[in-house]
């Protein structure tokens, strides 16, 4: 393996790798082995600093003046060059992770083009003009919004960077990145990287480090213009506090409890292995899984049944193997998390179909859950478990499936699979979520908007509405008239 264990991996502060000023040094652990990785390097406050003094000498400096053609060619270099170094990233992810190779390996090919999106898009950034009256020329400028302070969770270290740093990079802004402290591997490679294509020192600072202390300084800290937080709710909300101290500009992309509803007439020979990877994708720890089934009742049976089937036929083992489909969870803490809410489901009469019992072994390994007799006010049915387990519901009709969709706090995707089309439509705009797929599991489309309704979060990411949220608008009035103004007659 390219990879070698036992190294140390540095902060990246003003382009290149640097000591901690008042951080430390951590062991990394391999989740699916429970082996040491390697040591990384947490920042403290002052190393902070030194990332947000940084970055905003980039955005004073040359940085925030580059000419878009140039941003460009530089978010296209960095695209070459993570492609050009595919095989190590795919690697450091993986081991870092535990996630499936084959699910990073797709990973890192949409982060690519996410990069290659943002650096077209920067294309579109221009303000407008309007003659007022006979003498005033009106037009805007778009400006970036300055430093931004970005913060990641572990679940897609790569992508969800990528997500960051491609939008406040092409829009002008300079970025100080937190990794969480468990996943920094692949953000700081990257960061290097973009050193090595020409990005200039302070474009780009990466900060691993604990959420209430590195993160919590980080938001709070007067240098940064802008947060822009992905992760989960009960944070999100600590965050909007926190950044509220100087009126920070503030997106949050939060958690999910995603339904994927299956009416009796879809094509289940399409429907249900795509229900099947729409939860158990990256072993369900991702924001955006459907991890409420809604199913018309004459169906219910027949689909719990097949649908379990074919989750029990998922290869889960190894994540370096390619032939994986299933790979650990992050650690075993968060397995012990992931098997209460399914002890607590079958406390409260649910019944557990599949799965439902940790792997043995020092690896963090889970399998394939399905837990079937789901009331929707359960705790499985509400709260996020963010690990492969899945709840099936059954409902009556049209309405009854609105209503269950809608009935949590979250709103981030909604599946729906049904051969009437007009009823795809119809639910769509009745489903409070920020996406629908209407017979289409996927998610990530470089250039489509992503983001959540209610507690799931507000902003977007992956659309021109994203470049919007790192630009400041700036209207510039000009007066044609030769005759003065005068206001008081003086
Ligand atoms: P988390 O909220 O515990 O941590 C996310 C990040 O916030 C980490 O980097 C963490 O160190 C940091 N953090 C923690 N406390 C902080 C504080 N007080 N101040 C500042 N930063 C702090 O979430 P997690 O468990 O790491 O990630 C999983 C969550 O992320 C899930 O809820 C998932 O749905 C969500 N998520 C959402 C999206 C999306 O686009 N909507 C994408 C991926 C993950």
């Amino acid at each position: 393996m390219a990879v070698a264990t036992g190294r140390e991996y540095l902060l990246y502060i003003n382009g290149e790798a640097s000591e901690p000023a008042d951080g430390e040094l951590r062991e990394l652990i391999e989740p699916a082995t429970g082996e040491p990785l390697g040591k990384v390097a947490l920042a403290g406050e002052k190393d902070v600093d030194r990332a947000v003094d940084a970055a905003r000498a980039a955005v004073e400096g040359d940085w925030a003046k580059t000419p878009p053609n140039e941003r460009s060619r530089l978010l296209h270099a960095l695209a070459d060059a993570i492609v050009a170094n595919r095989k190590e990233l795919t690697e450091l992810e993986t081991r870092n992770v535990g996630k499936a190779i084959s699910s990073v390996k797709a990973e890192l090919s949409v982060a690519v083009e996410h990069y290659r999106y943002f650096a077209s898009a920067i294309a579109s950034i221009s303000g407008r003009s309007n003659p007022i009256g006979g003498s005033l020329l009106f037009y805007s400028l778009k400006e970036p919004v300055g430093v931004a302070g970005q913060i990641v969770p572990w679940n897609y270290p790569l992508m969800m960077a990528t997500w960051k740093l491609a939008p406040a990079l092409a829009a002008g802004c300079s970025v100080v990145l937190k990794p969480d402290e468990a996943t920094p591997l692949t953000a700081l490679r990257v960061a290097e990287l973009a050193t090595d294509v020409g990005f200039p020192p302070g474009t780009i600072n990466i900060v691993p480090g604990g959420g209430p202390t590195t993160g919590a300084y980080l938001v709070s800290h007067p240098g940064v213009d802008k947060v822009a937080f992905t992760g989960s709710t009960a944070t999100g909300a600590e965050v909007m506090k926190l950044a509220s101290n100087g009126i920070k500009r503030l997106t949050l992309e939060l958690g999910g409890k995603s339904p994927n509803l299956v009416f009796a007439d879809a094509n289940l020979e399409d429907a249900i292995p795509s229900s099947v990877w729409s939860i158990y994708y990256a072993a369900g720890q991702s924001c955006e899984a459907r991890s409420r089934v809604l199913v018309e009742r004459p169906l219910y049976d027949d689909f719990v049944n097949a649908f379990s089937d074919a989750a029990g036929r998922l290869k889960v083992g190894d994540p370096l193997e390619p032939e994986t489909q299933v790979g650990s969870l992050i650690s075993q803490n968060h397995r012990d998390r992931v098997h209460g809410f399914v002890e607590q489901g079958r406390d409260e009469g649910a019944e557990v179909v599949l799965g439902g019992e940790p792997g043995d072994g020092s690896g963090a390994f889970y399998p394939p859950t399905v837990i079937a007799k789901v009331e929707n006010a359960m705790t499985v049915a509400q709260e996020e478990i963010f690990g492969p387990v899945v709840t099936v519901i059954p409902f009556e009709d049209e309405k009854d499936a609105v209503r269950i969709a809608n009935d949590v706090r979250y709103g981030l995707m909604a599946t729906i699979w049904t051969g009437d089309a007009a009823r795809g439509h119809r639910l769509a705009r009745r489903i409070k979520s920020g996406l629908i797929g209407i017979n289409m599991p996927y998610t990530a489309f470089p250039g489509i908007p992503f983001g959540g309704f209610k507690q799931s979060g507000f902003g977007r990411e992956l659309g021109l509405e994203t470049l919007e949220l790192y630009l400041e608008t700036k209207s510039v009035i000009f007066s044609t008239s030769p005759k003065p103004f005068n206001p008081f007659g003086l």
